[in-house]
């Protein structure tokens, strides 16, 4: 971890109650939850320090957001952003049949980034000199008004709140819940991206200007255009990104699937160029063979695929003393309302809020608390259904509104 202002922080220990106007606060985790919540939080003119535990920026080449209006609100309304140039928009949503016939389309707006795209403006818009990479949080102790971190390293800090954006797997949600145990929901997402410069024109132009569906038995793809790697939004230069979710037995199968080239077992995701062989020709095959050919060959000329594991997470409480929990920290929720990340931000935006709004510290925190628990459990009971009905009731009816992404219920109020 950075030297000098990790040594001044320990060096200013907590000597006075503090106010609400200028807390101090270590955000755990540098990924979009926790960088949304630290900008939001400087802005309000608290002391605000980001520890990341990587020890190099983050990166997740080639995936793509769904991109609500909570996701995307700090850069435009804060960060003074064009929306337009770090999302792409398409106006409709479309489902093809097998035969590559469309068999069911409606006008809907939506708005796709990318992940690299948010994380490099969201790090733009906050002070790099207070955000600390290879900083590993392993415990938070309550201590007099306030938290003390402790880090891999050692060190340790005294604040008055940590904000724990330390993801599905977060330690702090370890150590406060620790029967709290996250749930595979029987599938995982095949997820690629491909330039449409290396699309036949016909194949890029129909996936271009809508979100694409397949349905059938037991499992659903999507597919729509995000920004290129270098931010680049122009119709021709973006990437075509597709989500394609299959049912995998635990243990057996999903294990096997999640068993890396070099045969290293992973338990959330296998990055690009990592998949084993044999499971991206079984993938390709697949798709050739069960998907409209539109789709399959989008799938087909994705170079490197990747696997993400869908888990539930659900917390019967997000507030622990001094120490929150926000984003995937908290709930997890499967990705079919493209929320996670919106829900990340959320969380932090009405943080700030009720800081803003409360003259005590501890009745901000429990207002807070009730109203995230209400959304992390409405987003995932609303996200487990839409899931169930893709991947097990085979109900799953193209056009329902109830299928439509939003944060706090379906299509709500996106995009502006
Ligand atoms: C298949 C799939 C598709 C998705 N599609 C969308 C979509 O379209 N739209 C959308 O909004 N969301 C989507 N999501 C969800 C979204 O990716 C997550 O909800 C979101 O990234 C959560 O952000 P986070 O900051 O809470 O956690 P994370 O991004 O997991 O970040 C946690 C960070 O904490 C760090 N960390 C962990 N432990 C420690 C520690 N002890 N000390 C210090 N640092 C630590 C990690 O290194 C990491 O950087 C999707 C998810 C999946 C699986």
């Amino acid at each position: 971890m950075q030297g000098r202002l990790h040594r001044n922080l320990r060096r200013t220990r907590l000597t006075t109650a503090p106010t609400l106007q200028h807390l101090r606060i270590a955000v755990i985790g540098g990924s979009l939850g926790g960088l949304s919540a630290a900008c939001l939080l400087r802005d309000a003119g608290h002391d605000v320090v980001v520890y990341e535990r990587s020890p190099i920026e983050l990166e997740q080449r080639g995936a793509g957001i769904g991109f609500l209006k909570a996701s995307y609100r700090y850069l435009v309304e804060r960060a003074g952003l064009n929306l337009d140039e770090i999302s792409v928009t398409t106006e409709n949503i479309r489902y093809l049949a097998r035969n590559d016939d469309i068999a069911h389309e409606s006008q809907h707006p939506y708005r796709f980034s990318s992940w690299n795209t948010v994380y490099e403006r969201l790090l733009a818009a906050f002070d790099r000199d207070r955000y600390l990479l290879d900083a590993h949080a392993t415990e938070f102790t309550p201590v007099p008004d306030g938290i003390r971190v402790t880090f891999e390293d050692g060190n340790d800090i005294d604040v008055d709140l940590v904000v724990a954006a330390d993801g599905i797997r977060s330690t702090a949600r370890t150590q406060f819940l620790p029967n709290t145990r996250s749930t595979y929901a029987g599938y995982v997402a095949w997820r690629g991206t491909v330039a449409e410069s290396q699309l036949p024109v016909s194949v890029a132009q129909r996936l271009g200007d809508a979100i694409t569906y397949h349905v059938f038995a037991n499992s659903h793809i999507l597919v729509y255009p995000i920004p290129a790697l270098d931010g680049s939004v122009a119709p021709g230069e973006r990437l075509i990104n597709f989500v394609w979710y299959r049912n995998y037995l635990e243990q057996g199968d999903l294990d096997d699937l999640m068993t890396d080239r070099a045969g290293e077992y992973r338990s959330i995701s296998v990055p690009p160029g990592l998949v084993a062989r044999h499971h991206i020709d079984e993938m390709r095959s697949t798709a050739a063979a069960r998907l409209p050919n539109t789709i399959a060959t989008a799938v087909n000329a994705v170079t490197d695929p990747f696997l993400q594991v869908v888990y539930d997470i659900e917390v019967p409480r997000m507030r622990f003393g001094r120490v929150c929990l926000i984003g995937d920290a908290a709930f997890a929720v499967r990705p079919h309302a493209a929320a996670g990340t919106a829900k990340a931000a959320e969380d932090g935006w009405v943080l700030d809020r009720h800081l803003q709004s409360h003259d005590s510290i501890d009745d901000a925190l429990d207002a807070w608390e009730r109203d995230q628990l209400h959304l992390g459990s409405s987003l995932l009971e609303r996200t487990r259904m839409i899931g169930a009905r893709s991947q097990y009731d085979n109900n799953w009816v193209p056009g329902d509104p109830d299928l439509i992404f939003g944060l706090h219920s379906p299509g709500d109020k996106e995009p502006t």
